[in-house]
């Protein structure tokens, strides 16, 4: 801190001093008036009632507007009251020279030390006080004299050390208040720089999806064409790969919806022995590819509706599951899993044993912070972001929930999560999972897709015209507009709308649309939009802008089938 920003806090002492400062002294003058009244004589009776009288006014007046008067003022109050003090005892002692009443002096003395911490208001109080006695010291002969003036020297003695208390102790609330703003403005900053981080993250994985969407869709056509079983290997392979980097994307881009806390969790109906049974499938061929066992183990057999979010949960598991098939050379994975009743909550906990190779007591404590790994060696050896089992904890937490491990190196280890779930309407059996509808072949479908990126157009092109749909391109905006005007109102069924685009964006496209601009009859054309953004923030935007749908980049075929059979002709 700066001298001269530490000499300014000392200046401006006696914060919120002065409320019960004038508090103390409206009793004290008002104790004080009445006393006078009974106890002076009538010679200067009324002087000192009327100055009482007074000094109890001015501060019943500070006690009352304390306040609304700044730091600064305050001080300054302060010292007039103290003023008053002086005056009232000095003259107490001049009038009834009475040597005893050297004492209220004695008593203003000691007070300014321990008041001010500012040097020029204590200095003017002890100089005023010692003023008022030397003056009626010479004007008045009164006896033990010298024995009060060493009782005032001891007590301006006793005042200067208070006084030095005082300023050591404002000028440590100052450096306090000043490291606290330094604090308040570094957690700014941290915020800041987090959140630029988050838009950062988001950004890149916006950049990557694109291409990606590119790769993968290619690879997707590709795989349908007639190839020999080496080409077969290369394309799986191939489509092996670009899964996993889709993996490491979504992972960075889940980590930072988190931090932005932009993740919104669903609410749906599923059935939880459905879930688990499905999950321990689909989890059965990595475990196999690797000779291990995977075992579910439940005394839960009745089937159990729940509300919840199956996908955020089904995230959970998998980053699990994958973890201790991944860390797991020998023996197996074993999940264990029960639902109680608790009140109206279903509480569903589980735990998933591993045979792996353990992590050590020191790893534990950070395992759940990003990017953390047991030991820099694991990243060699396995791969991994070291984002799984932070992004786990956080959705657990999401969810309500909670997450906990115990484990043994080279023994394995034992990963343990809670999640609590509304107990569905058991009237209305549902079950997310199941889109019987969507798995049928689309036909009879036409629809506009917008998008300016070549690469794009040429992969949706080549999966939806392999889907039997009719698709018609328009590279921007204002060409849509314009292939919608000239075209039959009933031509299109259906438009995938990209976002960014040249000239004319898709938001603001579909606000055109919406407006008649193409046509009374196509206002309430389905609008599916195709975005490589796949924040939470983005699909809002989409829905603001009147677009009914949103499919993210790359462009997954299931999700694509399920929104065309919504659309599709009868
Ligand atoms: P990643 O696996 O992508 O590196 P995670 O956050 O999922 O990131 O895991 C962080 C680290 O925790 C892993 O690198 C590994 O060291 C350790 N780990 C997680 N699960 C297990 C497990 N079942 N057995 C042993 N180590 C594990």
């Amino acid at each position: 801190m700066s001298l001269s920003t530490k000499n300014k806090r000392v200046k401006s002492d006696s914060q919120a001093l002065l409320k019960p400062i004038a508090f103390a002294f409206f009793f004290l003058y008002l104790l004080l008036s009445l006393s006078h009244f009974f106890l002076l004589s009538e010679d200067f009776k009324w002087t000192l009632i009327s100055l009482s009288s007074l000094t109890m006014i001015v501060s019943f007046v500070l006690m009352r507007k304390a306040g609304n008067i700044s730091a600064d003022r305050q001080s300054f109050w302060i010292l007039i009251l103290l003023a008053f003090g002086t005056i009232n005892s000095v003259l107490h002692l001049w009038l009834s020279q009475l040597p005893e009443q050297t004492t209220n002096i004695f008593l203003v003395i000691i007070a300014s030390g321990i008041v001010f911490s500012n040097r020029a208001h204590w200095a003017f109080l002890i100089v005023l006080n010692w003023l008022g006695w030397i003056v009626v010291n010479l004007a008045v002969d009164m006896p033990m004299m010298m024995h009060f003036f060493f009782a005032l020297f001891m007590g301006t003695m006793l005042s200067w050390f208070a006084h030095l208390a005082r300023r050591t102790l404002v000028s440590k609330q100052a450096e306090l208040l000043q490291e606290r703003d330094i604090a308040v403005a570094h957690e700014q900053e941290a915020i800041a720089a987090n959140e630029a981080k988050s838009a950062f993250l988001a950004n890149m994985s916006h950049e990557i999806r694109t291409p990606m969407n590119g790769i993968i869709g290619m690879i997707e056509i590709i795989s349908r064409t007639n190839l020999n079983d080496d080409q077969k290997q290369f394309i799986a392979t191939a489509k092996r790969s670009a899964d996993s980097l889709l993996f490491v994307i979504n992972d960075i881009l889940d980590f930072s919806k988190i931090e932005a806390g932009e993740l919104r969790l669903e609410n749906v109906e599923f059935e939880i022995t459905h879930f688990m049974r499905d999950l321990v499938q689909e989890q059965k061929v990595l475990a196999d590819s690797k000779g291990l066992k995977l075992d579910l183990v439940t005394n839960n057999t009745k089937q159990l509706n729940v509300v919840g979010d199956p996908y955020r949960m089904k995230q959970v598991f998998n980053n699990l599951l994958s973890n201790a098939v991944k860390f797991t050379d020998r023996g197996g994975v074993t999940i264990k899993y029960d639902v109680v009743s608790i009140d109206d909550t279903l509480r569903f906990s589980t735990e998933i044993h591993d045979t792996g190779i353990g992590i050590c007591d020191s790893a534990i404590p950070s395992l759940f912070d990003s990017f953390s790994q047991a030991d820099t060696s694991t990243t060699r050896k396995f791969g991994g972001t070291g984002l799984g089992l932070a992004i786990t904890k956080q959705l657990c937490e999401l969810m309500g929930g909670d997450i906990a491990i115990e484990s043994t190196l080279g023994k394995g280890s034992i990963f343990k999560f809670t999640i609590p779930f509304k107990p569905a309407d058991q009237t209305e059996p549902g079950d997310s999972d199941e889109h019987p509808e969507a798995l049928q072949p689309v036909m009879n479908l036409s629809v506009l897709l917008v998008e300016d990126n070549d690469i794009n157009q040429e992969v949706m092109l080549a999966i939806l015209e392999n889907m039997g749909v009719n698709v018609g391109v328009a590279n921007d905006g204002l060409e849509a507009i314009d292939i919608l005007e000239a075209s039959d109102s009933t031509h299109y069924d259906l438009i995938f709308m990209d976002c960014q685009m040249p000239n004319l964006d898709g938001y603001e496209t579909t606000r055109r649309i919406r407006a008649g601009h193409t046509g009374e009859a196509l206002r309430q054309i389905p609008i599916v939009a195709l975005t490589a953004n796949a924040m939470d923030s983005e699909k809002q935007k989409c829905f603001d802008a009147g677009m009914n749908d949103y499919l993210t980049k790359p462009v997954d075929i299931e999700s694509l089938k399920n929104t065309l059979a919504l659309y599709q002709r009868n």
